[in-house]
């Protein structure tokens, strides 16, 4: 009989998603004439159609696999097709971030690199997450055995965690603009971790899966925008919430060539070196007619039509925070993010105001609690549904007696 991984054993039984779909199935069972009644602006998934370019591509793509001249089996290398690569370089380009082609792999989405590339760190790395996080970070170290210490994102910092120069850490996890608060780092906080991270000799992973909605100037769209990340980050991004492509799959890492570590017999070795030999036996690429899509985001009719999505979201934020302002209930986020990162109303916990308002008002968030200790007594509301819902949503939200 194999032994398992009992580290496995150690997480939440249940990804908190799976506990607000009970809850809701409750309320259903309970109150049927309700179903249809109820707004959902709870998980983190996008509902506008993928752009019409962006299909074409990728229809165009899976035709070539049916013709013997241009059919295509594995890719050379597993990490992207060089036109996509190009492209990827040429979008950190338009906001004045050089990256070599060389230094982007493609990948199948953020949420698997930001999982496995635990995988090249060895276990006894100290590993430091804001709180509250994207689950995702915690869970893969844990899965490993890894000490997780956190950094907190509190009200008083407006929930962009400050690098505490007592602490050490050989690994740090951010996201900007983050998931869940919508909370975004200014340059100077941005510089503040890389220096931190420069001083322990620690890597920096940093998710920048929400940049495109970044509208303030005085916010970074890429951790390469600022000094000294070279040295010390990897950065994540991904197609899903940028061009509705949670269902399609693609996203990519980028490692700068400079960044290595030292081994502990003394040799340097590369970041970028180990992740592509761990990518070479774990991972064979994503499929071309994907990887053509996702050339096509970067086109310039791409990027016309994708930020018409983008628009209608941050449409959706401003009447989300618009209320919120109204009611008097304090909120981060929205501005540079799809999510509204709310303080719940009357002290009431994050599940009690999660129950309150599926009771009430038939609307489901997310609960902060959900996403780490700093969550507790706040509530996550998304920005991606449908814009009539959103109005309808926040029209029974104001009606509320708190
Ligand atoms: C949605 C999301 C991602 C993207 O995940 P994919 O695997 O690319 O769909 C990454 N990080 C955060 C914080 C997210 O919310």
């Amino acid at each position: 009989m194999p032994t398992i991984n009992e580290n496995f054993l150690k997480l939440e039984k249940n990804y908190l998603f799976i506990n607000i779909a009970k809850k809701i199935n409750a309320f259903i069972e309970e109150n049927p004439d309700k179903k249809d009644n109820i707004i959902r602006m709870g998980i983190g998934d996008v509902t506008q159609p993928i752009a019409k370019c962006v299909i074409e591509a990728v229809k165009k793509g899976a035709d070539e696999m049916g013709v013997k001249e241009t059919f295509k089996g594995y890719e050379d290398s597993g990490a992207g097709y060089d036109f996509l690569k190009e492209a990827v370089s040429g979008y950190y380009d338009s906001f004045g971030v050089k990256i070599n082609a060389d230094e982007i792999r493609i990948n199948d989405g953020a949420k698997s690199d930001c999982g496995n590339i635990v995988d090249i760190f060895g276990d006894d790395n100290i590993v430091l997450i804001t709180d509250p996080a994207y689950p995702v970070y915690v869970d893969s170290n844990l899965m490993n055995g890894r000490k997780v210490i956190f950094a907190d994102a509190t009200e008083e910092n407006g929930f962009r965690a400050v690098p505490d120069k007592n602490v050490h850490a050989d690994l740090i996890y951010l996201c900007s603009p983050n998931n869940p608060t919508g909370a975004a780092f200014t340059y100077d906080e941005l510089k503040a971790w890389i220096d931190y991270a420069i001083d322990n000799r620690a890597i920096i992973i940093y998710d920048a899966a929400y940049e495109a909605f970044i509208t303030e100037d005085s916010i970074p769209r890429s951790i390469f925008a600022v000094e000294g990340a070279r040295q010390c980050a990897i950065e994540m991004c991904s197609l899903s919430k940028t061009a509705g492509f949670t269902g399609m799959r693609c996203g990519y890492t980028v490692i700068p060539n400079e960044l290595v570590v030292t081994a502990s017999d003394g040799t340097t070795v590369s970041i970028s070196q180990i992740w592509g030999r761990r990518q070479g036996s774990k991972f064979n690429g994503v499929s071309y007619p994907v990887q053509c899509g996702a050339a096509a985001v970067f086109s310039d009719e791409g990027q016309k039509q994708i930020k018409e999505n983008i628009k209608y979201y941050q449409q959706n934020a401003k009447v989300i925070a618009s209320t919120l302002d109204e009611m008097g209930i304090k909120y981060t986020g929205g501005k540079n993010s799809p999510y509204i990162w709310l303080k719940c109303p009357n002290g009431m916990d994050s599940w009690e105001f999660f129950d309150y308002l599926l009771k009430e008002a038939n609307v489901v968030g997310t609960p902060g609690s959900g996403f780490g200790k700093n969550g507790e007594g706040w509530f996550r509301l998304t920005a991606f549904g449908d814009k009539d819902k959103t109005v309808e949503a926040m029209k029974r939200i104001k009606n509320l007696k708190f």
